[in-house]
């Protein structure tokens, strides 16, 4: 489901070779790796190594721990350590950003090792997390940490609109933040394929590229990629590289709103399939029923769990804002005996479908966010039976475990700060940042 797109200079460096079904950054990583040859290329290389080990240890990790997980040796780790600083794109600070103060900074041979950390002037990837009905604006440092800058409720209705006030917005901030901002990435609630939207619910998002139109419009001369993904598919990315599947070699993950979205990620890459549309998982037939579902299939899994399945289940008109509504419904579980049955009912067709997948796919977890995370959190033993019921018997004693997302709201954003960061941490991605005179904030 999660094809990206690249637009402006990285589009230009990268169309010639790569299909753009085939889009996964790593490619490009792999490819920068294997042409290291001369000493310019393999300090390119490891500087873009080393970047990348302190993004994904999110600016926790000493200098000495990233020195032996690179295998590096320590000499040549100062001197790469010293380049990236005197290039505004880490500072060493004395210990973790983030860490409490009274936490002691390990120490090597006596002497202290500083933690490589986001420079205050250092590199920035905006995400939005676009929706029907709203979107929200996000600044990524490199560490991961995010900062909300905008958050605007819309009526449903004009996605041209809402991608206006997208773009309106990200001129704003890519002028506050000027040459730090290395890409933008945007999670949006269709499938993609091919870079466009397949089958949005608002009709004039229909085959719209959305990394395109936004590209165009915050104009300026913008070289920085715009990237699109899907926003279930980047919510198991976010998973992967910062919640709960961090380290999980193959992995599932469910986002469910009013559709069940998702994605298998295989050692943190997500498998999107050959154009970019795979992990439509609502869309499967997995709780046997065999009513005509929306999307043009019969009988899809979320006609029976996540939103639509609560609503239904209630009886309620699948109309206005289904995942409020289903989220009610939820609340009011406890105390109201239709509400309760119809949240059992929408848990155990929510296990039932896991267990399906689980046995096609083989994950060694399973994560579970947006309504999947508060229908297993407030029904447990239901999504439990529905999951072991549909388990090949040889998997139920050792069931991969269901995981309720760490990430929460900002799941889909810090997945689509991942693609940029992705793009940009890369021996071809640092040559675009410029020099720290030349930068204009
Ligand atoms: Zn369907």
């Amino acid at each position: 489901m999660g094809l990206v797109t690249l637009t402006g200079n990285a589009a230009r460096q990268t169309r010639q070779d790569r299909h753009p079904g085939q889009a996964w950054h790593d490619q490009r990583v792999r490819k920068d790796e294997g042409a290291a040859t001369t000493s310019a290329e393999l300090r390119a290389h490891n500087l873009a190594r080393l970047l990348r080990a302190v993004h994904g240890g999110g600016g926790q990790l000493t200098r000495a721990e990233l020195t032996r997980q690179l295998s590096l040796a320590r000499g040549t780790a100062t001197v790469l350590v010293r380049e990236l600083a005197g290039r505004q794109l880490i500072e060493e600070l004395a210990s973790p950003a983030d860490a409490p103060a009274d936490i002691k900074v390990p120490r090597t041979r006596g002497r202290p090792t500083g933690v490589p950390s986001a420079h205050p002037q250092g590199p920035v990837a905006l995400a939005v997390d676009l929706r029907d009905d709203s979107f929200t604006v996000a600044a990524f440092e490199l560490t991961g940490r995010c900062t909300v800058l905008d958050h605007q409720e819309r009526e449903a209705g004009s996605g041209t609109g809402v991608l206006a006030d997208v773009a309106a917005r990200l001129k704003i901030r890519r002028h506050q933040f000027g040459g730090r901002v290395v890409g933008t990435g945007v999670a949006v609630p269709s499938p993609v394929s091919a870079g466009q939207m397949v089958q949005p619910t608002l009709a004039d998002w229909q085959d719209v590229d959305v990394a395109a139109i936004l590209g165009g419009a915050i104009g300026d001369g913008a070289e920085e990629p715009v990237l699109a993904g899907n926003d279930a598919t980047l919510a198991g990315l976010a998973e992967a590289r910062r919640g709960v599947l961090r380290g999980v070699s193959v992995a599932l993950h469910l986002h469910v709103a009013t559709g069940i979205g998702g994605v298998l990620l295989s050692g943190g890459l997500p498998v999107t399939g050959a154009h970019g549309s795979a992990g439509e998982f609502g869309h499967m037939p997995l709780t046997g029923g065999s009513e005509p579902c929306r999307c043009g299939s019969v009988g899809c899994w979320e006609l029976d769990a996540g939103a639509r399945g609560l609503l239904r289940a209630v009886g309620q008109p699948e109309e206005g804002d289904r995942m409020l509504h289903a989220e009610q419904v939820i609340a009011a579980a406890g105390t109201d005996p239709g509400c309760a049955q119809a949240l059992a009912r929408a848990a155990e067709a929510l296990g039932r479908g896991i267990g399906a997948l689980v046995n096609a796919q083989d994950p060694e977890a399973v994560g579970l966010s947006g309504l999947a995370a508060e229908i297993y959190q407030a029904a447990p033993a239901a999504v439990r039976a529905g999951y072991l019921a549909t388990l090949m018997r040889f998997r139920r004693s050792e069931p991969p475990a269901l995981l309720p997302s760490t990430l929460g709201e900002l799941g889909a954003l810090t997945g689509a700060s991942e693609l940029v960061f992705d793009a940009f941490l890369t021996p071809r991605g640092l040559l675009a940042w410029p020099v720290p005179e030349q930068k204009t904030a």
